[in-house]
């Protein structure tokens, strides 16, 4: 069922998850806001009559629990749902006084609250179920209004209430659809150069990363190298303990090298098992220390479900005319020599 923006732009579940995390984080801010400004107008307003100070300490303490329990991850559908009910009925009642005081020439703050209202059914409902609900609040407003129709000073500013409600509901219809179309494009965007297990950059990238370093060492006559691992008998892994723990091992496995690497470098998943690091500014001898100190790192690492996991290094420097094919050749050939001299050991060419 489609639920939300995330669903509605047909993102797969790691993208609808950030999109229901992006929410999460909106609304840990939010609700503290609300119970701030409510109880401040609970405890300070000259203007809080009867009804509203029946009303304000018990919608205080309801943004309270709402907090508590998104700020735990816990019922977060649920709270959306519930608040965009009790918003709902808050609404009406705030419009339903509005109304009537505008016959005595007050004009109500709600007025200026209203739209936060339309923006919280649009973020919580897909998007034309949003569009059918806020025009049925709408239509109920209107009923609300139109025994004040009549009378000259309400009209006038019950008419721009009515007519400015439509449309920022009709904008926010639109830049619904602007905002996914945007997001779709930006997934879109990071699914093509991220490797979406390990979150790090996939094949593609560490061909353009290589294509820009190699353009800039021709250029300022620097030096780089990379180095091309393959974690050792990783199928064994698989075999042994399931295509999940697997999973997991490539992930812990990055993280591990993320923590490992400078700011200044570059890491890639190249496919499967085997990982590409782009050492900017380092020699040969200089990146096969470098590589040396994670193959120690990786080989002493406890990792959570595999006692022992270790991998294997192929070191190769830039050389003048090198195409990012030709470099990565010669440290898959010292790769290659690593894994045929015993494995868990780092070559360089
Ligand atoms: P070697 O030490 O020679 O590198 O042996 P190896 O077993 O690591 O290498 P081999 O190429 O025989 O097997 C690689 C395995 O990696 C086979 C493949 O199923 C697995 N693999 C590749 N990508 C993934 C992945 O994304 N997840 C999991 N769980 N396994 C993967
Ligand atoms: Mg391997
Ligand atoms: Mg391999």
């Amino acid at each position: 069922m489609c639920k939300n923006l995330g669903e509605l732009c047909g993102m797969d579940h790691t993208s609808n998850n950030k999109y229901v995390r992006l929410k999460r984080r909106i609304y840990l801010v939010i609700f503290p806001l609300l119970f701030i400004t409510n109880a401040t107008y609970w405890l300070f307003s000259p203007y809080v009559d009867r009804f509203m100070g029946l009303v304000l300490p018990y919608l205080c303490l309801f943004f309270a629990i709402v907090w508590i329990l998104i700020y735990y991850n816990r019922l977060i559908r649920t709270c959306e749902i519930i608040s965009l009910g009790i918003f709902g009925l808050y609404h009406l009642f705030r419009v339903y006084f509005l109304t009537g005081q505008l016959e005595e020439g007050i004009i109500n703050v709600y007025v200026l609250w209203s739209p936060i209202y339309f923006i919280y059914i649009f973020m919580v409902l897909e998007r034309k179920k949003a569009l059918g609900y806020s025009l049925f609040i709408f239509l109920i407003t209107v009923i609300m209004g139109i025994s004040h129709f009549d009378n000259p000073r309400a009209n006038d500013t019950l008419i721009q209430f009515y007519i400015s409600t439509v449309l920022y509901t009709l904008i926010l219809f639109y830049f619904q659809r602007i905002v996914s179309a945007y997001i779709e494009s930006d997934m879109l965007r990071k699914n093509a150069y991220f490797d979406s297990l390990t979150d790090i950059g996939n094949r593609r990238s560490v061909d353009t990363w290589l294509e820009n370093e190699i353009k800039q060492c021709q250029e300022c006559n620097t030096v780089f190298s990379i180095i091309y691992f393959d974690i050792d008998h990783f199928k064994k892994i698989n075999d042994e303990y399931g295509h999940d723990i697997g999973d997991h091992i490539l992930k812990e496995f990055s993280s591990l090298v993320k923590d490992y690497i400078r700011p200044s470098d570059y890491f890639g998943r190249w496919g499967g098992e085997e990982f590409i690091i782009i050492s900017t500014n380092q020699s040969l001898t200089e990146a096969t220390q470098f590589a040396e100190e994670l193959r120690k790192i990786i080989e002493n690492h406890p990792f959570r479900y595999v006692d022992h996991v270790t991998a294997s290094f192929g070191v190769s420097c830039f050389q003048r005319n090198d195409a990012p094919k030709t470099i990565i050749k010669r440290a898959d050939q010292a790769l290659y020599s690593a894994k045929n001299n015993g494995r868990n050991m780092v070559k360089a060419i």
